[in-house]
């Protein structure tokens, strides 16, 4: 077992007691905590009784210094291989029971007893080498395969090297020979290099540039140290990108859940979103649980995803930093996916709710020959790349409103969508740049500093004449 204390807690919470007998659990006891007949003087009396009877318990030596006792600790610590279960540290405690009475205890522990941790056991071992995994999210994990060495209770082959600043730090090289130990004495982990022992010519160790699965350009996450594939049709991702293209915020597709998604991959009839639109209804029919009718469902569900739009669309591709709202504003300013995918870098960024960063990320995404790819089986298919947002009005651009006041006419976002329908920006606070500010009823410290300011003060007529008017 990996971990043996949850392996233990769980089979003794199986409501069957039949099913916890039979995970042959074994316990050793330490302590009787309360007796009703036969009473005992000192602890190991105590202890000895049971072990009479029967019961195994923990080797409970007496020693009559402290300085045997640090010695039993040093011994133990070194001997701790020969337990058939993995220990941490050792306990002293008074073996005279009496005299625990009399010391008893503060609120928190007590004053007979005292823990004893020891360090985690460390064991050298030769790198042999760095393998690098795809997580379902497209992260690369860098993984140890080291000489097997026996560490802390398990016979241990592989060891985490978390990330590429992992390794650099340390300099963890192929061939080097390493320490190792168990954090949390469960996941071995590399606590440094022997460099005493670096064979020659080895070389610093980077993670590839490329995912070794789909070979799409691996990039920093902008916020982290994780290295993640960009592939639009990684194989490592395909489910949860597949079930993340049908899902409800993005094309819709009823009836195409992560379980669908899952059976149609293993049975490799698809390999990417676009294999979707020219699946087999027969096919479909024949995994486990789907039937004719299922199949018939969700050929009418896949075509009904046809015609949701450039919004949906650019949700489903799962571009990085591009959600739903990027999507909208993406949508609604060029209109088709065409145009989109012809925009600079420059006016990408001039797009409301688009940052350098989403901006950066849309242009990599589409200039990768798998997009491309996926996004000309798309058209083939008949998927619209048509935008269904209203196109944006040019006549207030540039121009700068805030809103200020009880407004009666309308609800703010109701006047905020009509002004941001002209291309105007919708602030929350006067400044020189501010264009106009509309005061609705008791309006207060916006509109005096407009005034201060010198900005144009509009009532709610007013605005809606200025919108009428275009
Ligand atoms: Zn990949």
């Amino acid at each position: 077992m990996a971990n043996p204390r949850n392996a233990a807690a769980g089979s003794l919470r199986q409501l069957d007691p039949k099913i916890a007998a039979k995970r042959r659990l074994d316990c050793v006891i330490f302590n009787i905590q309360l007796s009703d007949g036969p009473s005992f003087e000192t602890d190991s009396q105590s202890l000895d009784y049971l072990a009479a009877l029967g019961f195994p318990v923990i080797d409970h030596p007496v020693y009559t210094s402290i300085e045997d006792a640090g010695a039993a600790i040093q011994a133990l610590g070194n001997d701790r291989e020969r337990y058939p279960f993995d220990i941490d540290g050792a306990v002293i405690k008074l073996n005279d029971l009496s005299a625990r009475e009399i010391l008893g205890a503060t609120s928190k522990f007590p004053r007979w007893a005292a823990a004893w941790k020891y360090p985690p056991e460390q064991k050298e071992t030769v790198l042999r080498d760095i393998v690098v995994q795809v997580g379902r999210t497209g992260v690369l994990t860098p993984k140890a395969v080291v000489s097997p060495v026996r560490l802390a209770g398990t016979t241990v082959t592989n060891a985490t090297l978390h990330n590429q600043d992992f390794i650099a730090e340390k300099d963890i090289r192929i061939g080097d020979t390493v320490i190792l130990q168990k954090a949390g004495e469960i996941i071995p982990q590399v606590v440094s290099v022997v460099l005493s022992k670096r064979p020659e010519g080895t070389v610093p160790y980077h993670l590839p540039r490329n995912c070794p699965v789909c070979g799409a350009v691996v990039e920093r996450d902008e916020d982290g140290a994780a290295l993640r594939c960009t592939g639009a049709e990684c194989p490592a991702q395909l489910v949860r990108n597949i079930t993340h293209f049908a899902s409800r915020d993005a094309m819709d597709i009823e009836g195409l859940g992560p379980a669908v998604v899952q059976a149609l991959v293993d049975k490799k009839l698809i390999t990417s979103a676009a294999d979707l639109y020219t699946l087999d209804p027969q096919q479909v029919a024949s995994i486990d649980g789907m039937g004719e009718r299922s199949a018939l469902n969700l050929q009418k569900a896949l075509e009904k995803s046809k015609t949701r739009g450039l919004t949906r669309l650019l949700t489903a591709f799962g571009i990085r930093q591009v959600g739903a709202k990027a999507a909208q504003s993406l949508s609604r300013k060029f209109q088709t996916l065409d145009r989109l995918m012809a925009a600079s870098e420059e006016e990408l960024v001039s797009v409301e709710d688009i940052g350098a960063i989403t901006a950066k990320s849309l242009v990599q995404w589409f200039s990768s020959p798998q997009s491309c790819h996926l996004v000309e089986r798309l058209r083939t298919a008949g998927v619209s790349f048509q935008s269904t947002e209203e196109a944006l009005g040019e006549a207030l651009a540039g121009k700068t409103f805030v809103l200020t006041g009880t407004l009666t006419r309308f609800s703010r976002s109701e006047a905020k969508k009509l002004l941001e329908g002209q291309g105007a920006k919708v602030s929350g606070s006067v400044s020189k740049k501010t264009s106009y500010v509309v005061a609705g009823e008791a309006a207060g410290s916006k509109l005096t500093k407009a005034q201060e300011l010198g900005i144009p003060v509009l009532t709610e007529d007013e605005m809606l004449a200025m919108l009428t008017a275009i």
